[in-house]
């Protein structure tokens, strides 16, 4: 593909600025920009001329179809479709599409989750155009992103406080730069690119596998002969297959305007990774669904199928997403890059000790903004971050943070102290070499990764979290320096004092150590390992507090989520439950006992004809076998009866449940049967195996 293919393609499918500009009359697209940048809300009139040449713009593309585009809390998005036809007399229509239709739209959404937020009388919530996000084409509909609200304006999506975060972060953020003397700066933006892992496998594979198609990963299945353990998976040739639909789904991605940018093999066999390149976090966080949307329906096409789940296949890597995180003004400046003159340092050291003492006081937010069933399986099992919250830095940074606190050199031996605001920092290199990939929270040189996002989590509630985090402790320092008679000796002391208390924080070492374990403890750090603990944190007063005073979420909203969250834990771990239930007595037993049977039936045979002959092996076979089958149906019992029992007085308790009574049970079940498996002959056992899974696409 040429050149000029791929700068036609990209974002020939989005009604974007330069569309914008082209199609609407001056006043309109002024109207939208100014809407944009400033906030003004727009008239009807501008609406109706928007709507209208949409419209027509879409028609061009072979549109026929309208729908607002919304993220519920279900973690996908969600879409209900309209015609643009319009009865025009004597049995003809028009194609019509109001500024009314555009702006707001009333699905009958009632069966989306809203934690208690709807009574059922006023179930419908309603969709509102968010004019800051470009509307796109796809499969025939005009799509219009908008935020999805109860009638009492409730937020019951993930975009909604996402925005209000951005707002409240820039709002606090402006203020701090005016300290620093800053005039021109209106707007701080905070950017994201999201890396994504996936698995690809083929589709005639998958769908022999019922765990897989209920409930995207496999809840059986047994080591194969070869994982992960050479390593020559990763960044490896990527194979033809998987190629053309690597290029595919680019080409896919870059129609819709998303700066899809890097592809490659990832460490398990099948798993790959797609990043684009960054962009203002209600972008990224739109793109970021349309990614995963798009990335199954292109695998589809290529007959495989991406699994998206955190924990697809036991013993192999699971997949994660890396939220990398900055924020940057509208002038175009990145707040976490350190410059090189003296007060570009201190406005740097400013916006870090505001982040690591945000990051320190709501570690429980950001852990509970990650908290879901299938991430439950990764964090702390050696193959993403721990559930302990830190921050890694580096060596450079974590000198001149150590020299700020102790107030000692930070270069060679000898030379003074760094002062903030006066003197220069040292050169921090862009790229520390030393990528510390067990760190949940790593600074790399201009951007915090955050890389203990699941890989089917929306990315809005980590953003959310870290925007409002960081407005908080913006906040505060603004309180404390707009008052300031010296500022740059009221700043040295305010960072020397974040640093010092917070300090505990920072942790450069591996996070995969049990020592690391032991070791946050010490330091007080929260270590919360299930999802139903980690989801507490919507409650505690602190950030109840926090959210509240930013206008991100009302204490309603935040009853809600939990709640949500909370019902959604059950819910998947119930369906993992009964799946489990259903392969082992449709076909995992019957199976086994075919197996039995035809290994009894041989031992018998051969001793009709040879009285003494040994048959230990066969014999010692249909041992095991009957042990272990007697094993998997107690197990199974056990199961059933747990999840007849009664369940818990609350969600939070529920949710208990769930995870140390269910989950305990399916684990000791699925010991049973994995170890089955290794002595079933392959031709008997009903599912296919790892091997055939993870090594499916040649
Ligand atoms: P790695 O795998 O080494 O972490 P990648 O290149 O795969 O790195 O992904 C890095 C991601 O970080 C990309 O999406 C990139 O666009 C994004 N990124 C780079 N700079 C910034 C920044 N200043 N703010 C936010 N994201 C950034
Ligand atoms: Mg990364």
């Amino acid at each position: 593909m040429g050149k000029e293919k791929v700068t036609e393609m990209f974002g020939s499918m989005v009604f974007n600025e330069e569309v914008m500009r082209q199609r609407l009359s001056a006043t309109c697209y002024k109207a939208w920009k100014k809407c944009v940048d400033e906030g003004t809300p727009l008239s009807l009139e501008t609406a109706h001329e928007m709507a209208a040449e949409m419209k027509n713009w879409a028609m061009d593309r072979g549109a026929t179809h309208f729908t607002h585009w919304f993220q519920p809390m279900t973690g996908v998005t969600a879409e209900k479709h309209d015609s643009f036809i319009t009865p025009e007399g004597s049995g003809q229509v028009l194609m019509g599409f109001s500024g009314k239709e555009l702006v707001r739209g009333e699905p009958d959404a009632s069966s989306f989750p809203s934690g208690g937020l709807r009574a059922t009388f006023e179930a419908r919530g309603y969709t509102a155009w968010d004019p800051t996000a470009f509307a796109f084409v796809k499969d025939g509909s005009l799509c219009i992103p908008t935020i999805f609200c109860s009638y009492s304006g409730q937020a019951l999506d993930q975009k909604t406080p996402l925005l209000r975060s951005q707002e409240e972060l820039s709002r606090q953020a402006v203020r701090v730069l005016r300290l620093f003397g800053d005039t021109e700066v209106k707007k701080v933006i905070s950017q994201v690119g999201p890396e994504q892992e996936y698995f690809l496998i083929d589709k005639d594979v998958y769908n022999q596998r019922e765990d897989l198609i209920l409930t995207g990963r496999t809840l059986f299945g047994t080591r194969p002969p070869k994982g992960q353990e050479l390593e020559d998976h990763y960044f490896g040739t990527i194979k033809p297959r998987v190629a053309a639909y690597m290029k595919e789904l680019d080409e896919e991605l870059w129609k819709l305007g998303i700066l899809s940018k890097t592809k490659h093999n990832e460490v398990a066999p099948a798993q790959h990774e797609q990043a684009p390149i960054y962009s203002d976090a209600n972008t990224a966080c739109d793109h970021n669904q349309l990614t995963m949307e798009i990335m199954k329906k292109v695998a589809s096409r290529h007959n495989m199928v991406c699994l998206l789940h955190e924990k697809p296949f036991a013993g192999v890597n699971g997949s994660g997403k890396h939220d990398n995180w900055s924020i940057s003004t509208d002038t175009g400046m990145n707040l976490f890059r350190p410059g090189s003159t003296p007060s570009q340092n201190a406005r740097f050291l400013l916006f870090l000790a505001a982040f690591i003492k945000g990051v320190d006081e709501y570690q429980d937010l950001l852990r509970c903004s990650v908290a879901n069933p299938g991430n439950d399986h990764r964090l702390g099992a050696q193959e993403a971050p721990p559930a302990i919250i830190s921050i890694f830095l580096g060596d450079e940074l974590t000198a001149i943070v150590d020299s700020i606190i102790h107030g000692t050199s930070y270069v060679e031996q000898g030379k003074k102290s760094l002062s903030i605001g006066v003197d220069a920092l040292p050169a921090i290199p862009q790229d520390t070499t030393d990528r510390n990939r067990t760190s949940p929270l790593a600074f790399t040189g201009n951007k915090f990764e955050f890389r203990m996002l699941g890989s089917s989590q929306s990315i809005s509630g980590p953003n959310t979290a870290l925007n409002t985090i960081m407005a908080e402790e913006l906040a505060q320092f603004a309180d404390e320096l707009e008052g300031a008679e010296d500022f740059a000796a009221a700043l040295h002391d305010l960072v020397k004092k974040t640093l010092t208390n917070h300090q505990r924080i920072i942790f450069n070492g591996n996070g995969y150590e049990d020592a690391w374990v032991q070791e946050a403890e010490k330091r007080g750090l929260s270590n919360l390992t299930c999802t139903a603990d980690a989801l507490k944190a919507y409650l505690q007063p602190k950030n109840v507090e926090l959210f509240t005073k930013h206008h991100v979420f009302t204490e309603e909203e935040l009853a809600a989520r939990n709640e949500i969250h909370l019902e959604n834990y059950c819910e998947v771990i119930g369906i993992e439950a009964r799946t489990m239930i259903d392969m082992v007595k449709k076909n995992i037993f019957p199976a086994v006992s075919r197996f039995s049977g035809t290994t009894a039936s041989n031992v018998a045979a051969k001793k009709a004809v040879l009285t003494d002959l040994d048959c230990s092996d066969e014999e010692s076979l249909l041992k095991n076998l009957s042990r272990l089958t007697a094993e998997m149906m107690k197990e199974t019992r056990v199961l059933e009866e747990a999840l007849a029992a009664p369940q818990g007085n609350d969600a939070y308790e529920a949710a208990h449940y769930y995870r140390y009574t269910v989950f305990e049970s399916m684990s000791r079940l699925r010991a049973a049967v994995d170890e089955l498996e290794t002595i079933t002959a392959k031709e008997d056992w009903p599912y296919p195996s790892y091997t055939d899974l993870l090594f499916s696409v040649k």
